[in-house]
C-alpha cells in the first residue's frame, strides 16, 4: 500500500514535471513564431501532426496551418478535430476547442503514464505473416486492444507469396479461427499485384486507420504500396515543423488517394495492452465475453468451476479452446505488465 502511494506520488510529480516542460516548450514557440493578433474566422479542421507545443491543422479545403492551442485543452493528439481560428497573415493559429473523441488509442510514456497517441481512428489492421510465425495468442493481444477501445479491427495475413506446405496449414488455421469469430481476414502479398491490394484498400476507403503487427510482417511494405507519397509526406511536414528530423517519429496522418486516412508512427504500430485487468480482457474477447454470463457461480474465473460456460464450450470446440487458452496466457502476464511499469 505505502509503496503505491508513493508511486502515486511519484507520477504526480512526473506529470507535473512534463506539464511544466509542455508549457515552457510553448512559451518558447510562441516567442519564435509569435501568434498572429488578429485571427481568422473559427472554423473545423483536423490535427494531422503533433510537435512539442503546436499541432499542425487541416482545413476542409486541405490548407495546413500551424497552430497554437490554448493551455486549458486536453493533450491534442494526431486525428482530434478541433476548433481553430487561422492566422489572418503571418504567424500561427489557434486551436480553441476539440471535439469529443469516438475513439482514442493510448501507450505509456517512459515514465509508464498512459498517453493518448491516437484519435477517432476507426479500424485497426492488424498484419501478420508466415515468416515471422503468427500465434494467436499475440493477435488477440491487439483484437482485445481493438474491441477495449472502440475500434474495428481487420486481420490482414501478408506475404502469402511465402506461404508453402510448411507454414500454410497453420496460417489457413488462424485465418479460420478469425472468420469464425466474425472478424473479417483478408490475405495478399504487399509484393503482388494492384489486384491483389484492392481487397486492402477496400478496407480502408472511408474510414480512419491504424496498422499494427509484429515487426518484420510487412506494415511499412504495405504502407509503401498503397501510400507511395507517404514518405515524401513525412519530409513535408517535418519542414513545416521547423523543428528537425525528430518529429518524424510521432504520429501523422495521411489521406489515401481512394479516400480513407491512415494514421502512423513508429509507437503507434506497436501499441498494446496496458492497465487492464482480467474482467477488461474478458469484455475483449467477444464470444467468451458473451457466454460469460451463463457460468453457475457468478463469480466464476472460468478455470475449475462446476457449470462453468466457457471451459464447457471448449470442451465442444476447437476454437474456443485455443481462444480460453490465449486468455489465461494473457491473464497470466497482466500483472507482470502492470510491474514492468513501476
Ligand atoms: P514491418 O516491420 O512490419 O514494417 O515489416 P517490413 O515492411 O519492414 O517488411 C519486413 C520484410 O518483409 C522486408 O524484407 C520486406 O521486403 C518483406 N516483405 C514485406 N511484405 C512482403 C511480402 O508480401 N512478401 C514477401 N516475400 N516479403 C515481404
Ligand atoms: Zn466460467
Amino acid at each position: 500500500m505505502a509503496k503505491r502511494n508513493l508511486n502515486r506520488r511519484q507520477r504526480w510529480r512526473i506529470e507535473k514535471i512534463q506539464a511544466e516542460r509542455r508549457d515552457r516548450m510553448q512559451r518558447k514557440a510562441e516567442k519564435e513564431q509569435p501568434v498572429a493578433t488578429t485571427l481568422g474566422e473559427e472554423q473545423w479542421g483536423t490535427v494531422i501532426a503533433h510537435f512539442g507545443g503546436q499541432v499542425l491543422v487541416e482545413a476542409r479545403d486541405g490548407s495546413r496551418t500551424r497552430c497554437h492551442f490554448r493551455a486549458n485543452l486536453e493533450q491534442l493528439v494526431v486525428g482530434d478535430r478541433v476548433l481553430w481560428h487561422p492566422p489572418h497573415s503571418e504567424g500561427t493559429g489557434v486551436v480553441t476547442a476539440v471535439e469529443p473523441r469516438h475513439s482514442v488509442l493510448k501507450r505509456p510514456d517512459n515514465y509508464g503514464n498512459l498517453k493518448p497517441v491516437a484519435a477517432n481512428v476507426d479500424r485497426l489492421l492488424v498484419v501478420f505473416a508466415p515468416r515471422p510465425a503468427p500465434s494467436s495468442a499475440l493477435l488477440d493481444r491487439y483484437l482485445v486492444a481493438a474491441e477495449l477501445s472502440g475500434i474495428e479491427p481487420v486481420l490482414v495475413l501478408n506475404k502469402t507469396d511465402l506461404l508453402d506446405d510448411g507454414n500454410r496449414d497453420h496460417a489457413e488455421h488462424i485465418c479460420a479461427l478469425y472468420r469464425h469469430l466474425g472478424y473479417q481476414v483478408i490475405t495478399l502479398s504487399a509484393h503482388g499485384d494492384g489486384h491483389q491490394l484492392a481487397s486492402l484498400r477496400a478496407a480502408l476507403a472511408d474510414a480512419t486507420s491504424v496498422f499494427v503487427g509484429q515487426s518484420g510482417v510487412g506494415k511499412s511494405s504495405l504502407v509503401n504500396a498503397i501510400l507511395p507519397e507517404a514518405d515524401l509526406a513525412v519530409g513535408e511536414i517535418s519542414e513545416m515543423s521547423g523543428l528537425g528530423q525528430h518529429t518524424t517519429t510521432t504520429a501523422r496522418l495521411f489521406h489515401f488517394p481512394e479516400g480513407g486516412h491512415l494514421i502512423d508512427s513508429p509507437g503507434i504500430r506497436e501499441f498494446g495492452l496496458w492497465h487492464i485487468d482480467e474482467q477488461e480482457l474478458l469484455h475483449g474477447y467477444r464470444e467468451l465475453s458473451e457466454r460469460a454470463g451463463h457460468c453457475r457461480f457468478r463469480n466464476c474465473t472460468h478455470r475449475h468451476e462446476p457449470g462453468c460456460a466457457l471451459l464447457e464450450a471448449a470442451q465442444d470446440d476447437a476454437f474456443i479452446h485455443e481462444r480460453l487458452n490465449n486468455y489465461f496466457q494473457i491473464a497470466d502476464t497482466l500483472d507482470d505488465e502492470a510491474r514492468a511499469r513501476y
